[in-house]
Formats: C-alpha cells, sequence, structure tokens
C-alpha cells in the first residue's frame, strides 16, 4: 500500500499550488471505485437500461462509461468556474452537507431542507441545497416515469455522484475548517490539505486502478455486510459518515504543531475509506435498481430482510430476492 504515498503525494502537492480552495469529494478514482461496485451488484437487465441512458448522453465532459460519468457532476461544477461561474456557484453546494463538530445539526447544514420550487426539475433547484436533500431529489425523479428523458439522464449522473460524495466523511462534517479543507497536514512530510487526504490519498492507498480496487472490494464483503449497508437513506448515511469523521478523521489528528500523519492514522483511514466506497457501492445499487424498476411503472411492494423485492410489474408478477 505505501509505495503509492510517493506518487500521489506529487499529484497532490501540484494540485496545492494550482489552489483548488474547495471541497471536491472522493477524487475521480474513488467516483469510478463506487460506480464501478454498484454496476456489478445491478441486475442486468437495469445494467442494460443503465448503460444505454448513459450512452445517449451528448455532453462531452466525460465519456459515457459508467465509470466516466460518475464524476461528471464535478466537470460540470467546475467547467465554468474560470468564467461566468454559473454552474460553479449554481451546483457547488450540492455536493456537501457540512455538518459543524461543535454545533451538530444537518438541518443548519441543509440550509433547513427547502422542497424544491413547484414545476421546477432537481437540476435548476437553487444553489442552497445539500448534498442529502440533492440525493432525495434525484432519486424522486428516477424513480419518476413521466420524468423527461434529458432529466433521467441527469438524475442518474447526479446520483452516480452524490451518493459517493455523501460517504466521504469530511464531506458531511467541519471543525470549522470546511470539511479539513482549511487544515493542512504532513504526509511523508509534505504539506497536504486533510480533505485531500481523504479525497485522493487514501483511496490510492488502496490501489491506483479503480476497477482492481473495485473488484477487491467486492470480493472483501460478506453477504451480511452487503444485507447491513443496503438500508436507510441519504440522511442516515450522512450520519454514519459523521461518525467516521469525529473518530478517526478528526479525532485521530495530532493535536497542535506540526500534524504529521503517520502509519496508525493512514491505515485507519484507508480502512474507514475502504469501506466507505464499499458502502457507497452497494447503496448506489439499491437507489438505481430501485429507481429504475419503478421508473419502468413497476411497484415495490415488499422488503424481506433488508433485500427488496419488487412485484405486480407490467400486468405481471416479478419477485427476485435482492441477496439470496
Ligand atoms: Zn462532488
Amino acid at each position: 500500500m505505501r509505495r503509492f504515498w510517493l506518487h500521489r503525494l506529487v499529484i497532490v502537492s501540484v494540485l496545492l499550488c494550482v489552489g483548488t480552495g474547495q471541497a471536491r469529494a472522493w477524487g475521480q478514482e474513488g467516483h469510478a471505485i463506487v460506480a464501478l461496485i454498484a454496476h456489478q451488484l445491478l441486475e442486468p437487465r437495469v445494467v442494460k437500461g443503465v448503460d444505454a441512458l448513459l450512452a445517449s448522453d451528448a455532453d462531452e465532459l466525460t465519456a459515457h462509461d459508467i465509470a466516466s460519468e460518475s464524476y461528471w457532476a464535478d466537470k460540470y461544477r467546475d467547467s465554468d468556474r474560470g468564467g461566468s461561474k454559473r454552474r460553479y456557484l449554481g451546483t457547488r453546494q450540492w455536493h456537501f452537507a457540512a455538518r459543524e463538530l461543535s454545533a451538530p445539526s444537518y438541518d443548519a447544514a441543509c440550509f433547513g431542507h427547502p422542497a424544491l420550487p413547484a414545476g421546477v426539475v432537481a437540476s435548476e433547484g437553487p444553489a442552497q441545497a445539500c448534498v442529502i436533500d440533492k440525493i432525495e431529489q434525484f432519486a424522486a425523479e428516477l424513480a419518476a416515469p413521466r420524468i423527461g428523458a434529458e432529466e433521467r439522464l441527469l438524475a442518474l449522473k447526479y446520483l452516480l455522484h452524490l451518493i459517493g460524495d455523501v460517504h466521504q466523511p469530511l464531506h458531511v462534517s467541519s471543525r470549522h475548517d470546511a470539511g479539513g479543507n482549511a487544515t493542512l497536514v504532513l504526509v511523508g512530510g509534505v504539506k497536504v490539505r486533510l480533505h485531500e487526504v481523504w479525497d485522493v490519498n487514501l483511496v490510492e492507498g488502496l490501489g491506483v486502478d479503480a476497477d482492481g480496487v473495485a473488484k477487491a472490494l467486492l470480493k472483501g464483503m460478506t453477504v451480511e455486510e452487503r444485507r447491513a449497508w443496503e438500508t436507510g437513506d441519504a440522511a442516515s448515511w450522512a450520519l454514519e459518515g459523521f461518525e467516521v469523521a469525529v473518530r478517526d478523521a478528526y479525532g485521530l489528528l495530532p493535536i497542535g504543531g506540526q500534524r504529521g500523519l503517520g502509519p496508525v492514522y493512514l491505515d485507519r483511514g484507508e480502512e474507514d475509506v475502504g469501506r466507505q466506497l464499499s458502502r457507497a457501492g452497494v447503496r448506489l445499487a439499491m437507489v438505481l435498481g430501485r429507481g429504475w424498476w419503478e421508473g419502468e411503472g413497476c411497484e415495490l411492494r415488499r422488503r424481506i430482510h433488508t433485500g427488496w423485492r419488487l412485484s405486480a410489474c407490467g400486468g405481471g408478477c416479478m419477485v427476485f430476492p435482492l441477496w439470496e
């Protein structure tokens, strides 16, 4: 694992020089890992539908495979950052929910959870909205049979990305430091933003090939873990990430002075990141699977244990267990 550090430190140092100054949530690799895990877990019919919808995408910011589309939302946000900033200012807050450790409230971090104005689609919603509410809005659109094709594609692209973001502990927490963006730490003697450590360094510690990491994480998951993770909603996933931030991302930070991150911090961080990416992949598959069937007019009737079963689809009856 450690052999990747030198390489990644160079990349992070370059990023620091250009000064992004804003939380980005998982680098491209982290998002790709989440999407690739979900892709493996989806049923063949849903995979076909998801791939076909992505293939219809005419946007040129990313390629149209699921791994590339998983970071489209970051590319879109940053695409006019040096110019009009319409996209940047209009969507940047959708990627996080900065719940402060000293006064923990997702109501405050989510601007009081305002509803979408009547007749407005989620992709055109107000700038002041947090990642939790945007996931709920886009998931509802994906599951709505009458949503237009263009908005359905956008809902899919945002879900591919934001379900990753909400699992990044420093995107759902803050210690008056913009989710670790204003806290500098030393990794191998190099200054790095704490946020970047969790976005990039710890992910690359798992391996630098997204496909290989996704396969390894899938292989490492037990059926019991999948069942346990396949529950909740964006709000409970954020709370879970917040606990990881309190316990490890912030909790294990050396106090004061030169904050060098040693092997104990980095090993625990890699373990956390592997688990968070795995949870995100399982939950992305859950949201996409459910949304896909409901979007096709099927009705979700029953839940057995934590596996969803679907029935009453197109006049027929379809029942499938996810994890049995
Ligand atoms: Zn993001």
